[in-house]
């Protein structure tokens, strides 16, 4: 008989030349098959030193391997190298990248620091166009870029069309024996302003091996025919994003969509949620979001996952959703030390659930699991281990007593010299 047909996973990533940003400690290469990039931006004001550092550190914590901070204007450019050397001072060492917009050319020209300080440019070609009068713009960015050995991102954006270009491509399309939909012809002026920029950027003198490119859109369906077009045409190293994402759960929802979706298909090198913040918010959560998607999607280990039930009405108390908050809490704020101690504990899996219908079973695929009693059950709750029962809890004690088993778990399976001598 014929074999089944193979189920398939993600497809292969597709290939890109990969680009280094930044140098020495916290270094990361972005495309070329390395590990998908997080990284976040800031939303300080970079001539605010303090407030910059701080929120940079941040981010930096919270797992974003580059930082963006915007550069726009002379106050913003002459904190740059301060911001760098109190950042390194403090013991991080993530790389900045200049977000510059209109003026990038005089900027960098004017604040050498700056521009010797960034680890890579970014330079929307929307409004540093590369037509007539503005190529000399580009150009300067580009130039300044292949000078210091930095990395540029040109980054295309639905909110900032290059007007020329995108006039240019409306009348072909008018005068055109069967002309396309507007949209679709906003759609190829995006895939086209992206990759006519970095062509120009190659033939100024900048290696590929220093561009990545972007083309954010802020509709989902837009923005994955938009990034599938740019990675079918090009090998440049790709930068994902939904530009605008918005508020809450909504911007969290398209993000992931449009982000998932081209990641699955293999495009994608680094990733940013633009997710915009409550007043006062936390400018961290985009940075937890990036990785959630990548560690849910398996292409990434940052923090032990818990795998908990959604619980219904066979749960008889708030103690099953007050254990699985209270590990996953636990395993979080506990990860700084663990990973000093405990290398490759983020690939841990736990599992809490509700009882024993999806419980045992769901229990045994992670590597610590438990299942609580439901309405009607024995007050028990066997743990499994390694896909095996190895005891049953009970009592007061139960939340306490399974920290202890996941912690004595983690020191036999990730601990130096470790227990079994088996390196798990
Ligand atoms: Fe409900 Fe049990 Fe399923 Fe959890 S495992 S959702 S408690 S039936």
């Amino acid at each position: 008989a014929d074999a089944a047909p193979e189920i398939a996973g993600p497809s292969p990533r597709h290939r890109t030349v990969g680009v280094r940003i930044g140098e020495g400690e916290g270094a990361v290469v972005m495309g070329g098959g390395a590990p998908i990039v997080v990284q976040s931006m800031t939303n300080t004001d970079t001539a605010d030193i303090d407030a910059t550092v701080a929120q940079v550190a941040a981010l930096a914590r919270a797992g974003s391997e580059v930082v963006r901070i915007t550069v726009d204007r002379d106050e913003a450019a002459s904190a740059v190298p301060k911001i760098r050397e109190r950042l390194d001072r403090i013991g991080v060492h993530v790389p900045l990248v200049g977000d510059f917009h209109y003026i990038g050319h005089k900027l960098l020209t004017d604040h050498p620091a700056c521009a010797e300080a960034l680890a890579k440019y970014r330079i929307n070609p929307g409004n540093v166009g590369f037509k007539e009068k503005k190529d000399l713009q580009f150009g300067t960015i580009v130039e300044q870029a292949a000078r210091y050995g930095k990395a540029v991102r040109i980054g295309a954006n639905w909110g900032s069309l290059d007007e020329a270009l995108l006039t240019h491509m409306m009348d072909e399309n008018a005068n055109s024996a069967r002309p396309r939909d507007a949209r679709a012809v906003m759609r190829e002026a995006m895939v086209q302003s992206a990759l006519l920029s970095a062509d120009r950027a190659v033939e100024i003198g900048l290696p590929k091996e220093r561009i990545v490119l972007s083309a954010k859109v802020s509709a989902v369906q837009d923005l994955i025919a938009v990034y599938r077009e740019v990675a079918r045409r090009s090998d440049y190293a790709i930068h994902l994003g939904l530009t605008e994402a918005g508020m809450g759960t909504k911007g969290i929802v398209a993000a992931s969509a449009a982000i998932g979706v081209l990641l699955q298909e293999g495009i994608g090198d680094t990733i940013r949620y633009s997710l915009t913040p409550e007043p006062g918010g936390d400018r961290t959560v985009e940075v937890k979001v990036a990785q959630e998607l990548l560690q849910t999607m398996g292409f990434r280990t940052f923090v032990p996952l818990v795998a908990a039930c959604p619980g219904c009405g066979r749960t008889t108390s708030t103690v099953f959703q007050e254990l699985a908050r209270d590990i996953q809490n636990w395993i979080t704020t506990s990860m700084p030390e663990w990973r000093k101690t405990y290398p490759g504990v983020e690939g841990l899996n736990v599992a809490v659930m509700g009882c024993i219908v999806n419980g045992p079973g769901e229990s045994k695929h992670a590597d610590i699991g438990i299942s609580l009693p439901g309405t009607g059950e024995t007050p028990t709750a066997p743990v499994f281990i390694d896909g095996k029962k190895a005891m049953t809890l009970r009592g007061a004690t139960l939340a306490k007593d399974f920290e202890g088993i996941v912690i004595d778990y983690i020191e036999r399976r990730f601990g130096q010299g470790t227990k079994d001598g088996l390196g798990r």
